[in-house]
């Protein structure tokens, strides 16, 4: 038997998409049948009872902005035994039997011990890092990716202006996949991400210099965040190259903005697909994207899977990056 009553909430960091997730999990409950919860600020709602019924209407015209409008937090106190087991508690109250987790790996851990106290849990993928191993996309990547490549054509203008080089900084802790794509879309000199160590003299400052004497006189350097000390080699390449070097660290605007076509599209499926599941009697699966089909892998199979780094396509970045 299927869920009855489920609830939505957005949870981690947020990404431009997570609200056409939350409109295609409140409509497709609604068209199943169910009712349906919103369920404010991630964890924090199960928590303090701060949520609210959802209509065909409660999702309208949200699809097009960025951020969640159910608000999103980061909940340590649902981060102990006694925090999930008041959520569970709460959820059996209100006769909550599933509920639709849309955030990264680390609400996934908080929707398997929420399973564990006895709701059933869908994850569904939102973040723009791309970092979850069990599928290929997740949801903002590429508003995100777009509005890197944007941003760093800007700057590419003055760059070129001044002949300088720019080091950007774009996001990604533990995985290269933003930089690694706008660095290909900006045709950037080197590109740095956390999976592949880097030779400072091999891989920046004799490029630049076998560049320079091909005729380069501007530079793009992009570079994950998880590579880290930004500023600092900015000014080692200025020290090593003599070129007038320049940092910029794009952070935030690269989580805002209306989300893309493909973001829409695919957070429309993968929220779709959760409340199948969980119309279903599904419980405990993480919803994924394998080539352009959506597919579900049980949650603990899922946050095991080890990340796999494409590195053709840094082979093939390597070799335009001249
Ligand atoms: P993301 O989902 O973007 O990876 P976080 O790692 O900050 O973001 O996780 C979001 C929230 O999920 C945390 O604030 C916490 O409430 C919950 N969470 C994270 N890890 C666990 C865990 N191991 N057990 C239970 N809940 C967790």
């Amino acid at each position: 038997m299927g869920a009855k009553t489920i609830a939505v909430l957005t949870s981690g960091g947020d990404a431009p998409g997570m609200n056409a997730a939350v409109r295609a999990v409140v409509r497709s409950a609604i068209s199943f049948g169910m009712n349906v919860y919103g369920v404010m600020r991630g964890y924090n709602g199960l928590l303090n009872g701060d949520v609210k019924e959802m209509n065909m209407r409660s999702v309208s015209d949200i699809m097009q902005h960025g951020g969640t409008a159910l608000f999103t937090a980061r909940s340590p106190e649902f981060n102990t035994p006694e925090g999930v087991k008041k959520a569970a508690d709460f959820c059996r109250e209100k006769g909550i039997e599933g509920v639709v987790v849309v955030g990264g790996d680390g609400s996934f851990r908080g929707a398997r011990d929420l399973c564990g106290a006895g709701i059933s849990c869908i994850g569904v993928p939102g973040t723009i890092d791309n970092d979850i191993a069990c599928t290929d996309y997740t949801i903002g990547y590429d508003t995100a990716l777009n509005t890197a490549m944007e941003m760093i054509d800007r700057i590419r203008d003055t760059t070129e202006s001044h002949d300088r080089c720019s080091v950007v900084e774009v996001m990604g802790r533990r995985c290269g996949d933003i930089a690694l794509n706008t660095g290909i879309a900006v045709g950037a000199m080197a590109t740095l991400v956390p999976e592949v160590p880097y030779d400072f003299e091999r891989d920046i400052v004799e490029r630049m210099k076998a560049a320079q004497r091909t005729g380069k006189r501007h530079y793009i350097i992009v570079v994950a965040e998880g590579v880290g000390h930004t500023q600092e080699l900015t000014e080692r390449i200025q020290a090593a190259t003599g070129i007038e070097s320049r940092a910029t660290v794009l952070g935030h605007v690269q989580r805002g903005g209306s989300p893309t076509l493909r973001d829409r599209v695919v957070a429309s499926r993968m929220g779709y697909h959760a409340v199948e599941l969980l119309n279903n009697g599904a419980s405990n699966r993480v919803v994924a994207m394998k080539g352009e089909q959506i597919v579900d892998f049980d949650i603990t199979e899922a946050l095991n899977m080890p990340r796999i780094f494409d590195e053709n396509l840094y082979r093939v970045s390597a070799r335009l990056s001249i």
